[in-house]
């Protein structure tokens, strides 16, 4: 018989230490479409949708299509902005009623005013609408906060295996295939969660995590195993579920699901130093920069990536180069419209001095003052990310003695070499490169970088999790504490 399916979408990624928050603008800017994403191009967050879209019509199932919504990382959403989009969402959800299915694409790690689990109070309250009869399933990023509310609401959660993000679709595939099975009655799904007590970052592209991903994928699909996920975790946010955990769907047997999830909890723990991803200091960065031959030596800027909804304007790093005088360099992107307007005013081949970057506040270090020239203005400029692109706004680059500075007006993060080419910079030119990124740049990069190293500066994306203000969390969490079991 042919079944309705609600899809929806509503999420950010919330850095709590930026000194900005999230409001309407921001979801414009990503986007907003009121039931019609799917007669729009995918972008990385809609993508899902799709993919939902996509599956259910092949059943000859109705698909009735609700907001969706995304903003990119950057502090809390604004209290009536969330409420605004998450009651909406519901209003869809009960004009559709009566659906046999619900499916939502979540980031995970959304934080509102005056709530600390956004997505546990959204599935919540999809929930108190549908009934405990109708499956309710979704997707999320892996740098989440697993809630118990969230396990607690839905039927089946299926997080991101890669980061880089580059299976978002084949996700939403699999969630897609276990909730239309809940709703024919083919399986059960019941999910746990284990907290690895930790807070760390992992790069999934590289061994040896690589092979985590590989274990996870290898126990899917059979022994009553429907769906394996490891939520990294965020860990720019104070909120109470920071942190690592395993998750894992089961069908209909609970103590099996809780048996795995604790299983390959204690495998991630005993691997913890060869999985957590090492940063040098800016010192160290620097050392390898200045000792480095054969161009060119990518460094990821990672606690000013703007993907983890830091600013993109900080200058720790830049200051770092400018002082050991470690050139040819290349770096950005940083978010600077004010020294973007100033540099279209002077013109391309203008030589002046500029303030750059360092106008967010504290978590972006003082502004650095150059002798510059502007080599070149770009408007409208984009940069790919996977299989869509993603704008920059308009660029400029600005050439100093030891590094040229490419700048945006759009705050984003750098996916990609054509970032810099899309203002005249070829990256493979230089013997230094500086990204503002903790990872998603890695597969734009990796082709032609002779080396990449990741960098521990201050910001708000801190990698160095011991020095982060967290009071809300209640069990310890290594690398804070040695041992956080005992
Ligand atoms: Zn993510």
């Amino acid at each position: 018989m042919s079944k309705r399916i609600f899809i929806a979408a509503l999420g950010t990624e919330t850095n709590q230490f930026v000194p900005f928050p999230t409001g309407l603008r921001s979801y414009q800017e990503h986007g907003i479409w009121r039931g019609d994403a799917t007669r729009h191009a995918p972008t990385n967050f809609t993508a899902p949708l799709h993919v939902w879209r996509q599956e259910a019509e092949k059943r000859g199932w109705t698909v009735i299509e609700g907001l969706a919504t995304f903003a990119a990382p950057s502090g809390t959403t604004v209290r009536s902005v969330y409420e605004g989009f998450r009651d909406e969402l519901l209003a869809g959800l009960k004009a559709a009623m009566p659906v046999d299915g619900v499916l939502i694409n979540v980031h995970g790690a959304m934080v509102a005013d005056g709530y600390d689990d956004c997505e546990g109070d959204l599935l919540s309250r999809a929930r108190a609408i549908v009934g405990p009869t109708v499956a309710i399933g979704a997707e999320f990023d892996l740098h989440c906060h697993l809630s118990q509310l969230m396990l607690d609401s839905a039927d089946v959660l299926i997080g991101y295996k890669e980061y880089p993000h580059t299976d978002t679709m084949e996700r939403a595939a699999e969630l897609f295939a276990i909730v239309a099975d809940t709703i024919e009655g083919k399986v059960k799904p019941v999910m746990a969660r284990h907290d690895c007590r930790m807070i760390a970052q992992y790069r999934t592209s590289v061994p040896p995590i690589s092979e985590f991903v590989t274990r996870m994928k290898s126990l899917e699909g059979k022994d009553g195993i429907l769906s394996v996920s490891l939520s990294h975790g965020f860990s720019f946010a104070d909120v109470e579920d920071v942190g690592t955990r395993t998750l894992v769907v089961a069908d209909g047997d609970r103590a099996k699901a809780e048996a795995l999830a604790k299983q390959l909890g204690d495998e991630l723990w005993e691997n913890r130093e060869r999985y957590a991803t090492r940063y040098l200091s800016i010192e160290e960065a620097m050392d390898r920069a200045a000792s480095h031959n054969q161009g060119p030596l990518v460094l990821a800027d990672r606690a000013d990536n703007p993907g983890s909804g830091a600013p993109g304007d900080s200058t720790f790093v830049l200051k770092a180069l400018v002082e050991r005088q470690i050139g040819p360099t290349l770096f950005g992107v940083m978010w600077d419209p004010m020294a973007f307007r100033i540099a279209e005013e002077a013109g391309e081949g203008a030589r002046l001095r500029m303030r750059l970057g360092g106008k967010s506040g504290a978590v972006s270090g003082d502004p650095v003052d150059l002798d510059v020239t502007v080599k070149k203005i770009t408007r409208g400029a984009r940069q790919p990310y996977g299989p869509v692109t993603v704008p920059l706004g308009d660029m400029a680059l600005l050439s100093s003695e030891h590094v040229d500075v490419a700048i945006c007006t759009l705050r984003t993060q750098t996916f990609h070499a054509d970032a810099f080419k899309a203002v005249g910079a070829d990256p493979a030119d230089y013997r230094v490169v500086v990204v503002k990124s903790a990872q998603h740049f890695y597969n734009g990069f990796v082709g032609l970088a002779k080396e990449i190293l990741y960098v521990a500066s201050p910001g708000a994306a801190d990698p160095d999790v011991t020095r982060l203000p967290y009071t809300k969390r209640k069990t310890p969490f290594w690398p804070k504490v040695a041992d956080p079991w005992k």
